[in-house]
């Protein structure tokens, strides 16, 4: 998954752009990267591996990074993949003009574009799937840098939010399927887009809508315009956004992120109640939300149960099992206090590999809790992601190989609870809903042919 930020006609696009990734951080914690283009269209570039607030030079950007118009990205990918080449945005010159992209999502047909333009002679630089949009909008014959990527997008399938610089134009597009969020707003005259509104928030931007799903936002020297480039499809918005990845303080597809999951939340309590619990709590921070629901809707008093180091990433960020099983106890620890002689709940947004459920069991267990009743708040995850999600295959999730009952065996918890996949749809308030979201990982229904090299792919933009 990646988080993007883009500006054009700020004074300070490098240092806007920045503060904005500082808000996109949970979307990517692998590397980060800002491109700028100054008043002559030559393109400065900062990436490095790491933490926004590692990978710049906070003081010297405006000076390393000049010009009105600047991209930036936060990463996040895959075991195998973890490289500079990878780390976005790309960038590249072509015909003295440069082009930069940034990409968040994972393209479906990535294997066999990159075949395509390689027996025409293009020479790739990464194992990243978003070169291949880079290829083809260099290899595009429009002449417009709009018509240039309307050109490159047709025939891509999966889940793509783009911003996208060509010379001295940005330009920001989305799939027709609105995988992934992209939202545009305004700063003192400058346009702005990221994939969530809390980077709007930091930066003092105003929202002003979403990037349509198919549409094409191109800002340039005469000012902003949109195009309807490719037509819209079947709406597909990841529901995951609103179950775990994105920020409670975000609206993302129409509706704001907290909302969504204190309703998953307060659904989960009438679906799996507790009865005879004392007392519900999250694991920080993703659940808190999902976990209040809870609490509101069966009476049960939220507390602060297990604390979490602020300073540690998210867990899968580990890229082997070993390092996973440690990291729980990095990451958390128990409050004793709270625990001791208690029946509990614990609730979590979601349950991939069982490796954080089982170890924070152990560690509840040990502080003294008497039961223990996990309750996640969403559906089971049955299957990858091939939209940008970083979900294992399928051998390595639990919910596509147990049972309920198996698996609350497997965590050592004494009961299990889930919320069903119409419970989730129901939850989330985004317009046009329970219709319009993609939920391919917990039903199995994926809405583009899964892609002929899945293992591959893995080895791609990962984001
Ligand atoms: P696991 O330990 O493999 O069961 O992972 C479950 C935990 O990871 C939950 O606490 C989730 O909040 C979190 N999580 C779920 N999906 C992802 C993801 N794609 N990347 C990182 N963390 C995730």
């Amino acid at each position: 998954m990646c988080g993007l930020f883009g500006v054009r006609g700020s004074a300070h696009a490098a240092a806007v752009t920045h503060l904005g990734l500082y808000s996109l951080q949970h979307r990517g914690q692998e590397s980060a990267g800002i491109i700028s283009v100054d008043a002559d269209h030559r393109p400065h570039r900062l990436r490095a591996m790491g933490l926004v607030s590692d990978a710049f030079p906070s003081d010297r950007i405006e000076s390393e990074l000049p010009g009105g118009l600047a991209i930036g990205h936060t990463r996040y990918s895959t075991a195998g993949s973890t490289s500079l080449d990878n780390a976005q945005p790309l960038l590249v010159n072509f015909r003295g003009t440069p082009i930069g992209l940034a990409h968040n999502g994972n393209l479906t047909n990535a294997t066999e574009l990159r075949i395509e333009l390689e027996d025409r002679g293009s020479i790739f630089t990464s194992t990243s799937d978003s070169e291949v949009l880079l290829h083809r909008l260099a290899t595009a014959d429009a002449e417009s840098p709009t018509d240039k990527l309307a050109q490159a997008l047709a025939g891509v399938e999966g889940a793509y939010a783009l911003l996208v610089l060509i010379g001295d134009t940005l330009l920001a597009a989305r799939d027709p399927r609105g995988f992934r969020p992209l939202v545009m707003g305004s700063l003192d005259g400058a346009t702005v887009f990221t994939s969530e509104t809390c980077a709007m928030d930091i930066v003092g931007a105003t929202l002003e809508r979403e990037v349509k799903p198919g549409e094409i936002v191109t800002v340039d020297a005469k000012g902003r315009s949109a195009f309807q480039a490719l037509t819209p499809r079947e709406l597909h918005r990841c529901v995951f956004e609103h179950v775990y990845f994105a920020r409670p303080d975000s609206t993302v597809f129409g509706a704001t992120v907290e909302d969504s999951r204190r309703e998953l939340g307060r659904r989960l309590a009438r679906e799996c109640p507790s009865p005879g619990a004392d007392l519900v709590f999250s694991v920080p921070d993703s659940s808190n939300s999902a976990a209040l629901g809870y609490s509101d809707e069966s009476g049960l008093p939220f507390e602060f149960a297990l604390i979490r180091n602020h300073y540690v990433g998210r867990t899968f960020i580990q890229p082997t099992q070993a390092g996973r099983d440690a990291k729980v106890k990095v990451k958390y620890n128990a409050v004793r206090h709270v625990l001791d002689g208690k029946s509990v709940v614990m609730v979590d947004d979601s349950i991939v590999r069982g490796t954080t459920t089982r170890g924070l069991v152990a560690m509840i267990r040990a502080a003294g809790a008497r039961e223990v009743h996990m309750r996640v708040s969403s559906a089971p995850i049955t299957g990858p992601c091939y939209y940008g999600i970083d979900t294992p295959n399928r051998e390595e999730l639990i919910a596509a190989n147990l049972t309920v009952d198996e698996i609350a065996k497997d965590l050592g918890v004494d009961s299990l609870g889930y919320l069903s996949l119409d419970g989730m749809l129901e939850s989330v308030p985004v317009p046009g809903s329970p219709e319009g979201f993609c939920h391919a990982c917990f039903s199995g229904d994926y809405p583009t042919p899964p892609p002929t090299d899945p293992d591959k792919l893995r080895f791609g933009c990962g984001c």
